[in-house]
C-alpha cells in the first residue's frame, strides 16, 4: 500500500478516536452531564483528548455552553448565521480560541471544572499532549508515515468539529424549532453530531438520533458504556427544550431540575 494512503487510513482513525472523545467526554459527559463516567473511563478519555486534540476540557466546555446560551444570537462564540458560513467552516479554531482564552468566560461556565493537580501537570499543556500522541504514531509507523498520519488527523478533526458549528446552523434538515440542522452525512463522519437540530431541541440527551432512521455512532459507544457499567444515562426520556417544527399544541419547555432553568441555555 502506498505510505500516503497508510498514513490517511491510521489518521483517519485517530482523528475518529478524537471525534469520540470531542462528542462522548467533552459534549455529551462533561458540557451537558447527559450521561455519567466511571472514574476509570473519565481519566483514559481525559489522557486519549489530551494527546488526540491537545484540548483542555473546561474551555471547550465553557466555550460549548456560552454557544447554547447564546445560539445564533450576539455572544455566541462561532454561529455562521452571524459570521457567514465561511469564516466559522474555516476559522473555527481561532473563533474556539479566542473563546477559549478569556478567563471570565471559562470561570462563568466551567465552574464545575476547576484546574486540579492533573490538569496543572499534564492535561492543560496542549503542545505536550499533542507531542506525545504524535511520539506513538511515530513509534508505532516510523516518523513518515506518523508525521504524515498527524497531519491528516488534524486536518480531518479540526474540518469536522468547524462543520458541527457551520454546517450544523446552515445546511440539513429542521425537525425542531431551532436554528441548528440535521444532516445525516456530517452525522456519520462527527460520531452523531451532526444531528445537530436534534441536540439544540434536547441538550440533555445522551442520545442525539431521536427518529427511525438517524443514525448516531456516538450512542453506540454511549451503550457499550452503560453495558459494561461505565457509564450511566441522566435521563430517560427525551425532554425537549424546543417544540417540533409545525407543532401547534401549546408547547412546555423542559427545564433542569436542579435550577430550573430552560433547558434551551445548557
Ligand atoms: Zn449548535
Ligand atoms: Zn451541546
Amino acid at each position: 500500500m502506498p505510505q500516503v494512503l497508510s498514513a490517511f487510513i491510521i489518521g483517519l482513525v485517530a482523528s475518529q478516536i478524537a471525534v469520540v472523545c470531542t462528542t462522548v467526554f467533552l459534549h455529551r459527559a462533561l458540557s451537558h452531564k447527559a450521561l455519567f463516567l466511571s472514574k476509570g473511563v473519565s481519566f483514559a478519555f481525559r489522557v486519549v483528548t489530551w494527546i488526540s486534540t491537545g484540548i483542555r476540557p473546561r474551555q471547550w466546555v465553557a466555550v460549548h455552553r456560552k454557544h447554547h446560551a447564546f445560539t445564533d444570537v450576539a455572544g455566541d462564540p462561532h454561529s455562521p448565521v452571524l459570521l457567514g458560513f465561511w469564516k466559522v467552516q474555516l476559522g473555527n479554531v481561532q473563533l474556539y480560541r479566542k473563546c477559549a482564552r478569556d478567563g471570565e468566560v471559562v470561570r462563568r461556565y466551567a465552574k464545575d471544572l476547576p484546574a486540579d493537580k492533573w490538569d496543572r501537570a499534564l492535561f492543560d499543556h496542549g503542545l505536550l499532549g499533542l507531542g506525545i500522541g504524535i511520539g506513538i504514531l511515530c513509534l508505532a509507523f516510523g516518523w513518515q508515515i506518523g508525521l504524515m498520519a498527524a497531519g491528516f488527523h488534524v486536518v480531518l478533526y479540526l474540518a469536522i468539529n468547524a462543520a458541527v458549528n457551520a454546517v450544523g446552523h446552515t445546511f440539513g434538515k429542521k425537525v425542531y424549532e431551532n436554528t441548528a440542522r440535521n444532516s445525516q452525512w456530517l452525522a456519520l463522519l462527527s460520531a452523531g453530531e451532526g444531528l445537530h437540530n436534534n441536540h439544540h431541541a434536547a441538550p440533555t440527551a445522551a442520545r442525539l438520533s431521536h427518529a427511525k432512521g438517524e443514525i448516531d455512532p456516538g450512542w453506540w459507544v454511549v451503550s457499550l458504556l452503560v453495558k459494561t457499567k461505565q457509564a450511566h444515562v441522566r435521563l430517560s426520556e427525551l425532554r425537549l427544550a424546543t417544540p417540533k417544527v409545525g407543532e401547534t399544541a401549546p408547547f412546555v419547555a423542559a427545564v433542569d431540575e436542579e435550577t430550573e432553568a430552560p433547558l434551551a441555555t445548557r
